[in-house]
């Protein structure tokens, strides 16, 4: 028995194995990593971590011992560089092979590199791993004007952490506003305001040209000729999902790697989960959708430990977010993007976001998800009215007099 194998060491490679185990599985399972070291959690890495709240040993996902107390094999510092569908076999970078009876593919994402003269200087960085959030901290600690490239979720949790230490740090993005892809323009403009509010700036519909050196990055130059000086550069676009090593072994990429409702690839011995996987999801009104959070990464290998242990079943948990940006809590149940209507529930102007804000977000008349700011019990709701199918108007939404949780029990 050659058991199953999981390439990634992540927060979906870890639970596919915790889960395999919480669901009986007793077979061999074997976890393949890129990256030194035992799985850890990424959040805090643009948060806690970076600003010494929490050190590496708490980024852990579980302490060394669980691993062996649970039989589980952790390969770690090993790249998977092909996938031998027909022997059920994976080459190792090292030259290794190693042979499986079922894989799961936890291969995540990586960040999108950014294709301009200049991205290879030092002071530029990236944050995705624990190795780059400490060359970032490092150079953070000696920065004294830091510029952002994009106003994405890792991009302004970071730049709330510039505010935090009070260095001046400018964020440019493309787009006309904060997180234009990912939240509706209601709450990015609260969110953009409490930024401002902490003395971050921000240039939207600013295109980056190039990086200025000569010897290490000064400044980020922009495409109408200005220049943003800074000392430290962040580069947060967006990520690509790695789905290069299913695609080789010729299985179909969709925007990730196509899996079907239990998240299957179109080989029975091939499952994907987390950042990697592309899937139908029931929130999307069965459209293909890929997520890049814990909550998709956990939930989905949740969905397969269980099919793998024999009670099979579709992956329909309702997805949800979180983003810590300095006094902000973001959390977001459900699919919000597209929606065509948008209502608010909480009045930001009596007391700021700090009291408190949520935006219901509709498609087609029904509920498709909630942005909550500061509001956490709100959120907690949104998940089960999601989860439950039930959709309360807009009206009762905007109502603060509506009792939304009865609606939800
Ligand atoms: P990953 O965690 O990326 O793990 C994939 C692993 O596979 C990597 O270690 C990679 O090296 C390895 N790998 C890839 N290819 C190979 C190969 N060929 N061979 C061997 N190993 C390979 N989400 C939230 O919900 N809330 C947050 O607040 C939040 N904050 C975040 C902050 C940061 C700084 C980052 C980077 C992400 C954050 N996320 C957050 C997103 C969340 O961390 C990811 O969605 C989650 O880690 C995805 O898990 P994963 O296992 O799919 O992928």
């Amino acid at each position: 028995m050659n058991g199953i194998v999981v390439v990634g060491t992540g927060q979906a490679g870890f639970q596919l194995a915790a889960s395999l185990r919480e669901n009986g599985h007793a077979g061999p399972v074997t976890l393949v990593g890129e990256e030194p070291g035992l799985p850890y959690g990424r959040p805090p890495l643009s948060k806690a971590y970076m600003l010494g709240k929490t050190d590496a040993a708490g980024l852990a996902l579980r302490p060394e011992a669980y691993f062996a107390e649970h039989g589980l094999t952790v390969r770690g510092a090993e790249r998977v560089a092909a996938i031998d569908r027909a022997a059920r076999r994976l080459h190792l970078a090292s030259g290794e092979a190693l042979a499986y009876d079922h894989l799961v593919l936890a291969t995540g994402s990586r960040n999108r590199p950014l294709p301009v003269p200049g991205a290879d200087l030092p002071g530029l960085h990236q944050l995705r791993t624990l190795a780059e959030a400490d060359a970032l901290k490092a150079a953070l600690a000696e920065a004294r004007s830091v510029a952002v490239v994009g106003a994405g979720f890792i991009g302004l949790e970071f730049a709330a952490v510039c505010a935090q230490k009070g260095i001046p740090v400018t964020v440019i993005e493309g787009l006309d506003r904060p997180l234009a892809r990912s939240v509706s323009p209601a709450m990015a403009a609260l969110i953009e305001a409490s930024h401002v509010g902490a003395g971050t700036r921000f240039l939207f519909g600013s295109a980056v040209s190039g990086l200025v050196g000569p010897d290490r990055v000064r400044a980020v130059a922009l495409a109408d000729g200005r220049e943003v000086a800074a000392d430290l550069v962040l580069v947060g676009i967006g990520v690509l999902p790695n789905d290069e090593l299913a695609k080789a072994a010729g299985l179909r990429v969709e925007n990730g790697i196509a899996v079907d409702a239990v998240l299957a690839t179109e080989d029975p011995a091939i499952s994907a989960i987390g950042d990697c996987a592309s899937f139908p999801s029931p929130h999307a009104e069965g459209a293909r959708v890929r997520i890049e959070s814990v909550q998709n990464a956990v939930d989905g290998a949740r969905c397969v430990a269980a099919r793998l242990a024999g009670r099979p079943a579709a992956f329909t948990a309702v997805p949800w977010f979180w983003s810590d940006q300095g006094p902000l809590k973001l959390q977001i149940a459900g699919l919000c993007q597209p929606h065509d209507l948008a209502v608010r529930r909480g009045d930001p102007e009596s007391g700021g976001v700090q009291r408190g804000v949520s935006v219901f977000c509709y498609r087609g008349g029904r509920l498709a998800g909630v942005e909550s700011l500061n509001r956490p019990a709100d959120h907690m709701i949104a998940r089960r009215l999601l989860q439950s199918g039930r959709s309360p108007t807009p009206e009762q939404a905007a109502d603060p007099g509506f009792d939304l949780k009865s609606l939800a029990l």
